[in-house]
């Protein structure tokens, strides 16, 4: 029986993330500014320090990584890829399946390949305080993680539904040192106007964002960091991708299908980028990116220019969304609730060299238990997207015959999630179709552009 777990040495950590943009058939659309005019590099350095800014907007296809940020890696990197032998057989699917499994890291999560570059080059630039949202949590850990290894000091806006359904996530930020607070807070002008409207508001990662980043542009020891989203979160995660070529290659296998699950894009991107480089090369890879139904970005949200927070403080950025005030439905314990989504991904989708699908909220908890039952390891419920479109097609392959090889990034475990898990085992959640009314208002508050 060949391999289970497919290792490689910490010498072969990346030396380089690989930079999609390079690669793709049109240069990716511009990020505009307040007057619908296309913004410089000097915009973005009231929040973020220039050796990310360079990052952000180039196109070359190679960037290398700091070797103090190599360092860091070692602790859990390489992340290993697992052949699915037992859940491949409680199927009963003539496909391959292989995972790769991003759990290993400190804070659970893919998530710790962006934090730590991003606290490095904050650092390098003198800043000494950062900032940022988080929903589910695992963000906030991990940049209190990747804080507390550079000493820079931390501050988390926690969506206000998750800070108190997710005490544990709030620990491990303490216990890394970082303060937390519960978004929206009264400490930013964004946070009070929406108490002033909604004093209930349970948050959103919009709200959060501006009060993130309306502290940061308001500090000059102070910067904002962002987990998913924009291009330089995405190239970072690309050390997922670049591992897993190099993985396949020692067991000589290469994935037919892709699957991530993906919010705002940098799971999906860090894991599917470097496949595309491929797939530009004329290989046969389907990438698919999956999402929630109710949450339905790539799927069913409008490609337009839109803020990336409520409070419109961030420049515009062409992207499938929902709509910057869209307030996700409480009934969703899944994750994956931001209303955009990177604008890389977005473009790649819009020209069709990447496929996008939705899940249902039931089925990718189902699809999470038969993957814990079959390989042991809880998934994150954001991951169970990925898993869930995965066993659909190796089902659909059980039925054609067809082995294919398919692969899923496993973003997570679920450790600090089993609150999401013991609502489904008490069937509290349900599925929900996010209303076609809701995205069809959405268009009406779009930022005008041209
Ligand atoms: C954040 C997260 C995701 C989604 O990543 P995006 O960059 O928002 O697409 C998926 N899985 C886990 C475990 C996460 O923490």
């Amino acid at each position: 029986m060949p391999e289970t777990k497919i290792l490689l040495p910490e010498s072969e950590i990346p030396t380089h993330w690989y930079n999609v943009v390079a690669d793709m058939p049109n240069p990716p659309a511009p990020v505009l500014g307040p007057d619908g005019k296309p913004i410089g590099p000097e915009a973005l350095a009231a929040i973020f320090p220039m050796n990310i800014i360079e990052q952000e907007v180039s196109s070359e296809r190679w960037i290398p990584i700091p070797d103090e940020v190599r360092e860091i890696y070692r602790l859990w990197r390489p992340s290993p890829l697992f052949r699915a032998h037992r859940l491949e057989q409680m199927l009963g699917t003539p496909a391959k399946i292989y995972y790769k499994y991003e759990g290993v890291s400190p804070a659970g999560s893919h998530k710790v390949n962006t934090a730590v570059p991003q606290a490095f080059y904050n650092r390098e630039a003198g800043i000494k305080r950062l900032t940022t949202e988080t929903g589910a949590g695992q963000w906030g850990s991990s940049i209190a993680l990747a804080g507390q290894m550079f000493g820079l000091e931390v501050r988390v806006y926690m969506v206000k539904v998750s800070y108190e359904q997710k005490p544990f996530r709030r620990s491990m930020m303490h216990t890394w040192g970082a303060e937390v607070l519960p978004s929206p807070s009264p400490l930013t002008e964004a946070g009070r106007q929406i108490l002033a409207a909604h004093p209930d508001s349970p948050g959103s990662l919009g709200i959060a964002i501006s009060e993130a980043v309306e502290e940061a542009a308001t500090r000059s020891d102070t910067n904002y960091s962002l987990g998913s989203v924009l291009n330089h979160v995405l190239l970072h995660q690309t050390v997922i991708g670049l591992e897993a070529k190099k993985q396949f290659e020692l067991v000589g296998d290469y994935p037919d299908m892709v699957f991530a699950p993906c919010g705002g894009g940098s799971n999906f991107g860090g894991v599917a980028f470097p496949f595309l480089a491929d797939k530009a090369s004329g290989k046969a890879v389907r990438l698919v990116a999956v999402e929630p139904t109710s949450c339905p970005t790539l799927t069913r949200g409008h490609y337009a220019y839109d803020f990336g927070d409520s409070a419109g403080l961030t420049p515009l950025m062409k992207m499938y969304t929902l709509g910057h005030d869209f307030v996700p439905p409480g009934i969703h314990a899944g994750g994956l609730r931001y209303h955009g989504d990177s604008t890389l991904v977005s473009q790649l989708y819009h020209e069709g060299l990447v496929e996008a699908q939705a899940v249902a909220q039931l089925a990718t908890f189902e699809a999470g238990l038969t993957f814990a039952r079959a390989e042991g390891i809880i998934p994150a419920p954001e991951s169970n997207h990925g898993i869930a479109a995965c066993i659909e097609e190796a089902l659909r392959c059980k039925e054609s015959g067809e082995s294919k090889t398919l692969f899923f990034n496993l973003s997570g475990h679920g450790h600090f999630d089993m609150a999401a898990y013991d609502r489904y085992f008490a069937h509290e959640l349900e599925d929900y179709d996010y209303p076609s009314e809701a995205i069809e208002e959405a268009l009406h508050h779009l930022p005008k552009v041209g």
